[in-house]
């Protein structure tokens, strides 16, 4: 099943995307607060019989917009720990953020003009589907409700000024997500995806999922033995190679380029880079 987030005159409203294109409107204004409803939610989401919509020329909000968490992981792929010259962790590297970070499927990226270094970050989000706390491998599984598309876009200068990266990486509006989930039944446990990126159409990342070091129901494990997850919150596992920070001369977003993020399985992201006020 495949769950998205759009934008009405009425605010915002869950669906589900149909095989033929169209979207049944569901009974939540998002589908963080679909999760939320209760732990049948993906019975009531696969029965209902809203009004239907075109897909075509929907505005997608954030697939959940306001997560009670978003909890990103750092040097996740093998090869990305490699093109940072860091050490491979030992335990997750873990920091956060806020909900206003996040922007949908085809809305703008605003690049702060207070950084001169912002980059991309293509990445598989796991979305929580019930309360979990001190989850193994096993009960972390079955709490992952899916999977959607995320671009950590990221202002390497805030995120080099002090040992902490939240600063770098939680600006307004600078991150996408969508433009569906998609449910476990349907994608597995997203262990061998491909994921790629592009600036203007030019390939900057393509890397598998199995590069990862820490999988999906691993991560919701440990982050569970720290705090509660909670229906909606939200894990981003981390970027594959390819960052614009590891080249030489190292490559910056500019206000116009248009940043393509892309996994397999689950859809496109196509957000146009522009300039903030501040
Ligand atoms: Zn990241």
């Amino acid at each position: 099943m495949r769950l998205l987030t759009f934008r009405s005159e009425s605010g915002t409203r869950a669906g589900r995307l149909d095989g033929d294109g169209t979207v049944t409107t569901l009974d939540a204004p998002d589908v963080g607060a679909l999760l939320a409803s209760g732990a049948d939610w993906r019975e009531r989401a696969a029965a209902a019989a809203g009004p239907r919509v075109a897909l075509d020329g929907l505005d997608l909000a954030p697939v959940v917009p306001s997560p009670s968490k978003i909890i990103c992981v750092g040097l996740n792929y093998k090869l990305h720990i490699a093109e940072t010259g860091l050490a491979t962790p030992e335990y997750p590297t873990l920091f956060a953020k806020f909900a206003r970070a996040l922007v949908g499927a085809g809305d703008p990226i605003v690049l702060p003009a207070a950084s001169r270094e912002m980059d991309w970050e293509v990445e598989l989000a796991v979305v929580v589907g019930r309360t979990v706390g001190g989850a193994d491998a096993a009960d972390a599984r079955e709490a992952i409700a899916g999977y959607t598309a995320a671009n950590d876009i990221s202002a390497r200068d805030f995120q080099r000024r002090t040992a902490q990266w939240l600063q770098g990486k939680t600006f307004d509006s600078t991150t996408p997500l969508g433009p569906v989930l998609v449910t476990g039944d349907e994608i597995g446990d997203a262990t061998d995806l491909e994921l790629t990126c592009a600036v203007d159409g030019e390939e900057m990342q393509r890397g598998r999922t199995s590069d990862m070091l820490f999988a999906p129901a691993e991560l919701i494990s440990y982050l569970s033995r720290i705090v509660t997850l909670d229906p909606g919150d939200v894990v981003l596992t981390g970027t594959p190679s390819g960052i614009g920070d590891s080249r030489t001369p190292p490559v910056r977003l500019r206000p116009g380029q248009i940043v393509t993020t892309a996994i397999e399985g689950i859809g496109t992201l196509t957000n146009v880079c522009t300039g903030s006020a501040w």
